[in-house]
């Protein structure tokens, strides 16, 4: 999705929301004890020869660990972030959120995510130094679980090498997206096993409950917690974004260990899940159904003087059920988004009059598919715009005057095109006409 850089710069971290609502001690989550240090660092042994028998994955070395306080783990962010993500980027995820209607204009992403992280943080791995960093302030019985999580991913760094994560080619957001969810899912659902052993439940089969994504997905509808107001207040797209790793990822490799063994999921990190489609619909990743890459070319020339791309990027199933749910219902949102076959965007700016626009192509696995997301994403933009008139033109394409530009979307077969910023018809137009040529392969 389109502000993947910053969750992938601390690709490991444990969100504390997400934290407490696996197990039940909420409302410990508040409380800042002082950190019984000595105590946890001793425990730490245990706990990962605890998930190395759970995840029948050996111990090839032992791990360091070290508490962080809120200032320290902020300092980590914004040196990750930094490392990843240049201030132009950052200015170009903002924008392109500003111009779905996902964050108000004047919305400062880098700086929320920021307080967002300082806020959510529980612990983190850090590949680099092999070493896992614990929240200084969270209870003891937390800490456990924190632990259980991120020696899972120490786990998973001495036997798949986790660093390949952490320098993506950028461009493919929505793989990207799609490998932190198995890195991440994973880790959650040793946790949530670890924590079931604690409470005596050790025998529990996780492939014989139901759907841990919906689970963790109910969970979420009850929190608008107060402990968290960074996380409460924040736009949806970021609590989404942050959250779908751990929820949807713990989802797929439960449907992955239905169908094999703790062995089967090893060969899950030779052959990567290549979008969130195929995280959202596990059966999709294990029929190999692949998105369809489409090259959207540079439309800079079309648009004319001044306006340059600023970005180019895969959006993904979950990136247009992001984008549709702000303005629709949940289900009318997911229903739509369900057909994805593939996309690609570019996002194009004029600095010297400060017009932003962005050009969407998107594939649809059937044309009723793509009818149903045509009529979803009209429906959309209508309730974006605050458009009190209907558009002007039928069935296959539709043009809309808004405050901030023309928008238009075009369904041609198997295919929906959006354009939404552009100056005049004739411009509009020349976008189509381009935009159309696109290849896919
Ligand atoms: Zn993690």
């Amino acid at each position: 999705m389109m502000f993947k850089r910053f969750t992938a710069s601390l690709a490991l971290l444990l969100a504390l929301a997400l934290l407490t609502n696996t197990g039940a001690a909420r409302q410990g989550a508040a409380v800042i004890k002082p950190p019984e240090t000595a105590a946890a660092i001793n425990a730490s042994d245990d706990v990962l020869k605890t998930v190395s028998r759970m995840r029948e994955l050996e111990i090839k070395q032992p791990v360091k660990s070290a508490f962080k306080t809120r200032d320290e783990i902020e300092q980590s962010v914004i040196r990750d972030l930094d490392e990843d993500t240049s201030p132009a980027e950052f200015q170009a995820s903002q924008k392109t959120l500003a111009r779905l209607g996902l964050v108000p204009k004047d919305f400062q992403l880098r700086d929320y995510v920021v307080k967002l992280l300082r806020e959510q943080v529980a612990g983190f791995y850090e590949p680099k130094t092999k070493e896992f960093y614990l929240a200084a302030w969270l209870p003891i019985a937390e800490q456990k679980k924190v632990m259980a999580h991120e020696l899972v991913h120490a786990l998973q760094d001495q036997h798949f090498n986790l660093r390949r994560f952490e320098k993506w080619p950028k461009g493919d957001a929505d793989a990207e997206l799609a490998a932190h969810a198995l890195v991440e899912g994973e880790a959650t659902l040793v946790m949530i096993l670890y924590d079931l052993e604690q409470q005596g439940l050790g025998g529990v089969d996780i492939t014989k409950l139901g759907s841990l994504t919906e689970r963790l997905l109910d969970n979420d509808a009850e929190t608008s917690d107060p402990s968290y107001p960074v996380l409460s207040a924040a736009p949806r797209v970021l609590r989404e974004n942050l959250q779908f790793p751990y929820i949807y990822g713990a989802g797929f490799t439960q449907a992955i260990l239905k169908k094999a063994t703790w062995r089967g999921l090893n060969d899950v990190y030779t052959t990567l899940p290549a979008s969130s489609e195929q995280i959202i619909h596990p059966e999709k990743y294990m029929a190999g159904e692949m998105p369809v890459k489409i090259d959207l070319p540079d439309l800079a020339t079309a648009f004319g003087k001044g306006w340059k791309r600023a970005d180019a990027d895969v959006n993904g199933e979950f990136g247009y059920f992001v984008i549709l749910s702000e303005f629709l219902p949940k289900s009318a949102a997911r229903t739509a988004a369900a057909g994805w076959g593939g996309d690609r965007y570019g996002f194009y700016e004029n600095p010297a009059t400060g017009a932003t626009a962005l050009v969407q192509y998107t594939t649809w696995d059937t044309p009723g598919d793509a009818k149903e997301f045509f009529a979803a994403y009209s429906q959309r933009t209508e309730q974006r715009y605050k458009l009190k008139h209907d558009a002007d033109t039928g069935t296959a394409r539709r043009v809309y005057e808004t405050s901030e530009g023309l928008a238009s979307i075009e369904i041609r077969g198997q295919d929906v095109v959006m354009i939404e910023g552009a100056e005049n018809r004739e411009q509009l137009a020349r976008l189509q006409e381009r935009a159309w040529q696109s290849k896919k392969k």
